[in-house]
């Protein structure tokens, strides 16, 4: 009997997590497992905003898939998928075409620019490990070339955030403890050196605790970042932003680096998929299935699920997509050995939330309480060691993990 083709596409968290459980459930002779991955490494997107800072290398950031699978189960593939094509259960990638019987989506998140002018032209974004080199090289190149030049642009130390939630304020966490080495590196005046955090809302992090968020903003402000509030983005242009002031007026920063950190949206390849969705997030069955389809599942960034309570939809997090992957990964087993019926639906287990203001501080509650400073510092690197123990087990931990607790 033909075995089924089961087709795995990302190897973020979700993608990773469903492969390297589907590996352990499922015998060779079952199912013919393939991963289909961009590049060769897994990278966390949640350390993403502390290689963009230059707090650590990038190569900090990331591991060989190849270490953490059973190639003699599962088929990786480092192509770059160009589309998928749910009604003839088929992948068009750019190393050829791969037919499937069970698909899992999990591509992970684009940055949301809202139809701002100018930001994809002229903004940075922290989505993956290429465009965090970026971020890093021209944040340093701006310091050196102010350095160096006789007619200086005082510019070009202005760095603008757009956005504070919990993206933009872990980088600008990084960055409260990044900016002063750079000037140390280049014999530059901290003075001169402006860290703007434009954000939209009337408070940062919006939602979050109060008491937490306050704590959050005294000390990042300590560390020299300057917040503007409810202080829309509007435009980018190569030199400057454009913010909302009031009502009708407009006021222009000039800047020499932009980083747009204000919100994700799921992979674009959703929306020519033929898969339903809203704003490239596909608003999955309780099983994790697209809707109308019995062979398709998708998870992480790019499934939206509704958190009944509220009534809105879950914040996408690495939380949510490393659990859904388990999920899926029962789920498909069951599918293989003949189960049609009665699959397990997903209810998200959330343990809390941990902001990092920088590798020494944070904020967050965890179990319903709340930390800040060490405590909570502490606990986001066990969050994170976590991440890599369900992926790849201690081994991959003592190899990438965090042990610089104090
Ligand atoms: P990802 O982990 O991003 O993986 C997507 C994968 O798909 C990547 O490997 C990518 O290369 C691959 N891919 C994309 N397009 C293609 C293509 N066309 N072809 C082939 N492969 C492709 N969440 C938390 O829970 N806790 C945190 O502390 C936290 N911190 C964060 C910090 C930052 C700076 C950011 C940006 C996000 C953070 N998040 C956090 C959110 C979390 O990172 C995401 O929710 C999570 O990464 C989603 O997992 P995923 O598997 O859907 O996508
Ligand atoms: P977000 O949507 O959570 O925050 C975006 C912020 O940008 C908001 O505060 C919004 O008001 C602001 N904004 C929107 N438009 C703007 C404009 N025109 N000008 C200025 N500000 C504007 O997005 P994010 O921070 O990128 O987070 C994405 C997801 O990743 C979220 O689900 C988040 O929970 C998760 N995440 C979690 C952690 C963590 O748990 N430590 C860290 C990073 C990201």
């Amino acid at each position: 009997m033909r075995k089924p083709s089961i087709v795995i596409l990302g190897g973020g968290y979700a993608g990773l997590m469903t492969a390297t459980r589907l590996q352990k459930q499922l015998g060779k002779d079952e199912a013919q497992i393939t991963l289909i991955n961009k590049h060769d490494y897994h990278y966390e997107t949640t350390w993403l905003h502390e290689a963009s800072a230059g707090t650590l290398h990038h190569d900090r950031v990331r591991y060989d898939i190849a270490s953490v699978i059973d190639r003699s189960k599962v088929n990786f593939m480092v192509a770059t998928v160009e589309e998928i094509q749910s009604a003839n259960n088929k992948i068009i990638t750019d190393a050829g075409e791969v037919p499937y019987d069970y698909l899992v989506v999990a591509l992970g998140a684009e940055s949301e620019t809202f139809g701002i002018q100018g930001l994809k032209e002229h903004a940075f974004t922290i989505t993956n490990v290429n465009q965090s080199r970026r971020i890093r090289e021209h944040i340093d190149l701006q310091f050196a070339t102010y350095a160096a030049e006789d007619e200086k642009k005082p510019e070009r130390l202005t760095i603008v955030v757009g956005g504070a939630g919990f993206t933009g304020i872990e980088f600008l966490g990084e960055l409260g403890n990044r900016v002063p080495e750079l000037c140390r590196e280049y014999d530059i005046d901290p003075k001169k050196v402006h860290v703007i955090c434009v954000e939209a809302a009337p408070m940062i992090l919006p939602g979050f605790d109060e008491e937490l968020v306050k704590y959050a903003k005294s000390k990042l402000e300590s560390k020299g970042v300057e917040f503007r509030i409810g202080t829309p983005i509007k435009e980018a242009t190569e030199t400057s932003i454009i913010v909302g002031k009031g009502e009708e007026e407009v006021e222009e920063i000039k800047a020499g680096t932009i980083v747009w950190a204000a919100g994700v949206r799921g992979s674009s390849l959703i929306e020519t998929s033929g898969i339903e969705n809203m704003r490239a997030r596909v608003k999955v069955n309780h099983d994790l299935r697209a809707p109308g389809l019995d062979n398709v599942f998708v998870i992480g960034d790019c499934s939206l699920i509704i958190n009944e309570e509220i009534n809105r939809p879950y914040p996408p997090t690495a939380q949510i997509a490393m659990q859904q992957g388990e999920v899926v990964a029962r789920n498909l087993t069951a599918l293989v050995k003949g189960q049609q019926e009665g699959l397990e639906t997903f209810t998200p287990d959330l343990k809390g939330t941990v902001c990092s203001l920088g590798e020494d501080d944070a904020i967050g509650v965890v179990f319903g309480r709340k930390l800040t400073g060490t405590a909570a510092s502490f606990m986001k690197k066990m969050v994170d060691n976590r991440a890599l123990f369900l992926i790849g087990g201690l081994g991959l931990v003592l190899k990438k993990g965090k042990f610089k607790f104090f």
